[in-house]
């Protein structure tokens, strides 16, 4: 009986592998196509101060096939893979800066947030595409995100990209803070301007463990003269909690989700 059960445990097994292996090329092998038939699409979602007022959003790459939304887990590692998050993340950085300037002519003046993959980063060409893509933008409400994974290979060349870039006038964010490689030692090496808290901390708030990480976290931004933002806040009480911590800005579901840029327009617009 066991012995059955197992064979057919091997079965099911193999057949999902066999699924997401053929998924996986199957994303490889549109994913080209896809950029030029229009198929990616940026989202926005907003960020909050502690007056609820929106101060800026971060801009989300969704994948739109037949009409199904595809999530940035399923294909961003994959385009990592085979070199093509280059040519995606160019695309990323251009929507941004054309964005950016259709809003200011509609009078909606917003930070925008990206996001940039290490693989991106660590493209010889990324500071020379990125300082190209931004010539003529308003660089003082342009921000890159970035994980702690962009310093773990080649520091003296992360930190001279990441100067190099600030000095360009955008600011960097890091990203998912508190989950990765990040010590006290980077924080003093790497210029960066605001620390994002993972969401893993926010889920945890509730606890007074929880909020001893996140009341470390925070206390050392503010010695190090580092804004703070939380991701992932879903409810009314971690927003309070947040607060009365004294975290300055605030994302999550509690106020929107990610929304295509149309929807994110009106919700702006009638926003007060
Ligand atoms: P991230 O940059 O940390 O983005 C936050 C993720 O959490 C987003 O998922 C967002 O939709 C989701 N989120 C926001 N608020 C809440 C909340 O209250 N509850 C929950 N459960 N989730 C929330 P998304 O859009 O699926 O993106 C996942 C990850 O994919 C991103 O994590 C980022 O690492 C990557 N990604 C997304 N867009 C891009 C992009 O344009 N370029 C690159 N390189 N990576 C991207
Ligand atoms: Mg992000
Ligand atoms: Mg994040
Ligand atoms: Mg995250």
């Amino acid at each position: 009986e066991a012995k059955k059960m197992g064979k057919n445990k091997y079965v099911i097994f193999d057949e999902n592998l066999k699924n997401k292996i053929n998924k996986e090329i199957q994303i490889k092998t549109t994913m080209n196509q896809a950029l030029v038939n229009n198929e990616f699409k940026l989202f926005y979602q907003p960020k909050f101060d502690k007056n609820k007022n929106i101060i800026g959003c971060e801009a989300l790459i969704r994948w739109i096939r037949d009409g199904q939304i595809i999530s940035p887990l399923d294909f961003i590692p994959i385009a990592e893979k085979s070199g093509f998050i280059i040519q995606l993340g160019n695309w990323i950085m251009e929507e941004v800066a054309k964005v950016q300037q259709e809003w200011l002519n509609k009078g909606i003046k917003l930070e925008i947030s990206f996001n940039v993959s290490a693989v991106q980063f660590r493209n010889e060409k990324f500071v020379n595409d990125l300082k190209e893509i931004f010539k003529k933008s308003q660089r003082n409400l342009i921000e890159m995100e970035i994980t702690e994974s962009v310093f773990i290979q080649e520091k003296d060349k992360a930190k001279t990209i990441i100067n190099e870039i600030r000095d360009y006038g955008i600011r960097i964010s890091l990203d998912d803070f508190g989950t990765g490689y990040s010590s006290l030692s980077f924080l003093r090496e790497f210029e960066i301007d605001v620390l994002k808290i993972d969401k893993s901390f926010v889920d945890e708030i509730y606890s007074e463990e929880g909020k001893v990480y996140v009341q470390t976290i925070l206390n050392m931004a503010e010695n190090l003269h580092l804004e703070t933002i939380a991701e992932g806040v879903e409810t009314e009480e971690q927003f309070n909690i947040l607060k009365s911590l004294g975290c300055k800005y605030f994302q999550g579901y509690l106020f929107s989700k990610p929304l295509p840029k149309e929807e994110f327009e009106k919700f702006v617009l009638s926003y007060s």
